[in-house]
């Protein structure tokens, strides 16, 4: 069990009052997560003791940043279990990682008449990369339905994944229905047909122990700023040998091995795909947040969350009138309810929550084509971390019954 009250200690901003007399009660980590003092504390040391460019001078103060850059990247490798850390390579976001993937490995791999699969509760980050690809080549996009109750209809497979598919890219744990997809067989089923599997596990690594080695994925990419560090870094995953073979994504410094004016030839792994000055402080505080949770235990958290998962479903379904999509059981969910409410906006519902200090997200949540099938053009979703409590979600769904006495349902 975690000391939740203890970890909520380590969030300055869950001090914060949002309005006089009112604390915040942050459910939209499913967004963003806040981020716990070791993190800030690390970047602030950074700066303030250890800032240099990194990879360049011949001086203690760089050699003292390349350091904790580098050792950072070691053991954001040793959270994902990656086999090497020149398998990790920093990019900007989760959304940076699907980009560098379709178009290094996919300008080179992919043809017209290939077919690309992903599912239809993708988040647009691993839907427009590919979509432009196909675009560029001529390849299909081919969606994997959910059923009724937000899981992907594995019945399908064999229709969807067929020897015309490159690639197989699809989310660990979607951030509207919530739903924890089979990793594994995804990936066994698209290898089985000679395809490529990349995951997205943006919403999956902050929350559950993710070993990448017992998924076996090609790829995979996720976000520092869901999972406590800060935005401006996420990570892309890759096999070695994949790795290898793929032409760089960007041009610049610090890819290069050496420049002519003729051409130029490229560093080796992982620095081939990390052009300019990098993310530094943010790699850093990757690293620290890494370390924070790691500390706590993923299987704690993710622990935490399907108890709070739990709970909520449980209450929220005492709210009438209110329908909570995705899976209804909490161990298919990861922390996530998405829901509606009969004739209320969902912007209204997150409008009138903020009222009571509460921050939910309303609207599409980047997964347009996942809210046209319900026939939705928006959800509110709150969603949950290892610092929220059971009095939080009380909170919400008093609060939910004050809209629907404003709405007079
Ligand atoms: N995939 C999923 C499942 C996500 O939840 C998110 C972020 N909400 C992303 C991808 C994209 O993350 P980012 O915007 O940080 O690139």
């Amino acid at each position: 069990m975690l000391d939740v009250e203890k970890i909520r200690t380590d969030f300055p901003i869950l001090q914060t009052e949002m309005y006089p007399g009112i604390p915040l009660v942050f459910l939209d980590s499913a967004a963003s997560s806040q981020k716990p003092t070791a993190v800030l504390d690390a970047m602030d040391y950074y700066y303030r003791a250890l800032h240099a460019n990194v990879h360049r001078g011949i001086y203690r103060l760089s050699e003292d940043a390349t350091n904790a850059y580098e050792s950072a990247r070691e053991r954001i490798a040793h959270f994902i279990n990656a086999p090497t850390s020149t398998q990790v390579i920093y990019v900007r976001n989760a959304t940076e990682g699907f980009n560098l993937v379709a178009y290094s490995w996919g300008n080179t791999n992919v043809q017209a008449g290939d077919e690309i699969l992903l599912t239809e509760m993708e988040h647009h980050a691993n839907l427009v990369p590919w979509q432009m690809l196909a675009e560029r080549t001529g390849a299909i996009i081919r969606y994997l339905p959910f059923d009724k109750q937000g899981m992907l209809d594995l019945s399908l497979l064999p229709q969807f994944l067929t020897e015309k598919t490159k690639i197989f890219s699809f989310t660990a744990v979607s951030n509207v229905f919530g739903t924890i997809n089979p990793v594994k067989q995804l990936v066994d089923a698209a290898h089985a047909v000679g395809a490529l599997a990349m995951v997205d596990a943006a919403q999956a690594v902050p929350h559950m122990a993710v070993d990448v080695q017992a998924w076996d994925c090609d790829f995979l990419a996720f976000s520092g700023h869901k999972m406590c560090g800060p935005t401006g870094i996420g990570i892309l995953y890759g096999k070695q040998e994949l790795l290898e073979a793929m032409p760089p994504f960007l041009g610049g410094g610090d890819m290069i091995r050496r420049v002519t004016f003729d051409g130029s030839t490229w560093n080796e792994l992982p620095w081939k795909f990390e052009a300019g000055t990098p993310s530094i402080a943010e790699g850093i505080g990757l690293g620290a947040a890494v370390d924070y949770l790691t500390d706590i235990g993923m299987d704690a958290i993710h622990a935490h969350e399907q108890f709070i998962t739990h709970y909520a479903l449980e209450a929220l379904s005492e709210v009438p009138d209110l329908k909570v999509w995705g899976p209804a059981v909490a161990s298919q969910k990861g922390g996530v309810a998405a829901f509606t409410m009969a004739k209320v906006h969902p912007h209204d519902i997150a409008e009138l929550l903020d009222k009571d200090g509460i921050a939910i997200r309303a609207g599409h949540h980047c997964a347009m084509p996942l809210h046209q099938k319900l026939g939705l053009s928006a959800s509110a979703r709150a969603s949950f971390y290892l610092h929220t409590t059971t009095a939080e979600i009380d909170k919400l769904v008093a609060s939910l019954h004050r809209v629907r006495h404003v709405f007079r349902l």
